[in-house]
This record gives structure tokens, sequence and C-alpha cells, in this order.
């Protein structure tokens, strides 16, 4: 989180990372997975979290938060109603209803597309993209340039753990603000 931590944050943030734990080659050999269940099942570090996330988010003043299938949909929403913006979902090839506009990118594992419903945003919208984590950030490059296509302003990137070695923010779109709680 690019903004000035007080000495409390710091302590809370230590016992956010420390509440997330690491599963080694899951879901394939070689991959740290970050779980974040336990995060989410303590009432108070499910709490803090969605507050420390909206902090930063506040003066962006977004329409809309895009949330990135699946682990982006456990904070999107409930972040969207504290900033009073609406939510967006990205999911995965075949799982939106209506017409779709679809972008292929690499993960950290593999490659995949994700999809958006052609309707979704208006002309000059303003969107923060979100999800738990960015890894190679082809996930949220992803989201960004269907947000794009569509005409909106991605103002803000929100996400729980950056895994920093992946260098996923050099993928983002440059010169739009970052907030990452946790960075591994
Ligand atoms: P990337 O597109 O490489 O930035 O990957 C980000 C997406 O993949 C997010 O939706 C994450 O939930 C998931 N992901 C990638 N790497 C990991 C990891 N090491 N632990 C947990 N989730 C991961």
């Amino acid at each position: 989180m690019e903004y000035p931590f007080t000495k409390i944050d710091v302590q809370i943030l230590k016992l956010l990372e420390d509440t997330i734990r690491t599963i080694p080659d899951h879901p394939v050999k070689g991959i740290q997975f970050k779980d974040i269940t336990p995060l989410l099942k303590n009432r108070d570090t499910l709490e803090i979290t969605k507050r420390l996330l909206a902090r930063p988010l506040r003066p962006l003043q977004a329409d809309y938060i895009v949330g990135l299938e699946s682990r982006g949909f456990l904070f999107g929403t409930s972040l969207a109603q504290d900033l009073h913006a609406g939510f967006i979902p990205v999911r995965k090839p075949n799982k939106l209803p209506a017409e779709t506009i679809s972008v292929t990118y690499q993960l950290e594992y593999g490659s995949d597309s994700v999809e958006m419903h052609k309707d979704a945003i208006e002309i000059g919208s303003r969107v923060i993209i979100h999800d738990d984590l960015i890894a190679t950030g082809g996930t949220a490059a992803a989201a960004t340039t269907l947000v794009k296509k569509l005409g909106g302003v991605v103002v803000g990137y929100s996400f729980i753990l950056e895994i920093e070695a992946l260098e996923g923010l050099n993928n983002l779109e440059k010169g739009v603000p970052v907030y990452s709680l946790l960075k591994v």
C-alpha cells in the first residue's frame, strides 16, 4: 500500500501476513500457493482486511470495482459497497450468461481466458481492479484490457498480496496507483 502506515497498521499487517498460509506445490509442483482461507475464517482479520483494502481507494472515486474470479469476488463486493461503487465480475470462459468480450492471457501456471459482459461498463466509467493476489500480473492485465475495450478508465488496482519477485506490476497500466496490502 503506497501511503504512510502507522505503527499500528504495520503490526496489523504483520498479523494478516501471519494468517495467510503457504501451501507448497499447489496446484502444481513449484508453486507456493498463498491460501487466504484462514484470514477469511477469522472474523477480525476478515473485517480488518476489508477496511485496510478500502482505505486508500476512497479518494479514487470509482464507479465500479471489477473483481477477478474467483478470489477477487471475496472482498470485491464488500469493497464496492464500502466505496458506494458497483461490482462487476470478470469470469472464466462460458460462465457469464449474456453477451461477453474475452481476452486470453498467461498465468503463473498455464494460460487462460477471462470474460466480461459486453454491457458491463459505460464509456468513461472509473474502475478499480481487485484480486486477492498479483503474481505475474497477467490476470489483472487481461482485466485492464477488457475494461479499456469497453471504454472504461482504470483508476486503481487493489490486491491483498503481491509477489514482488514476479514483477507483475510491470504488466499493469502505467501511472495507475497499485495498492497491495502485503508484499512477499
Ligand atoms: P497472475 O495472473 O500471475 O498475476 O496470477 C494471479 C491470479 O492467480 C490470482 O487470481 C491469484 O488468485 C492466482 N494465483 C497466482 N499465483 C498464486 C499463488 N502463488 N497463490 C495463490 N494464488 C495465486
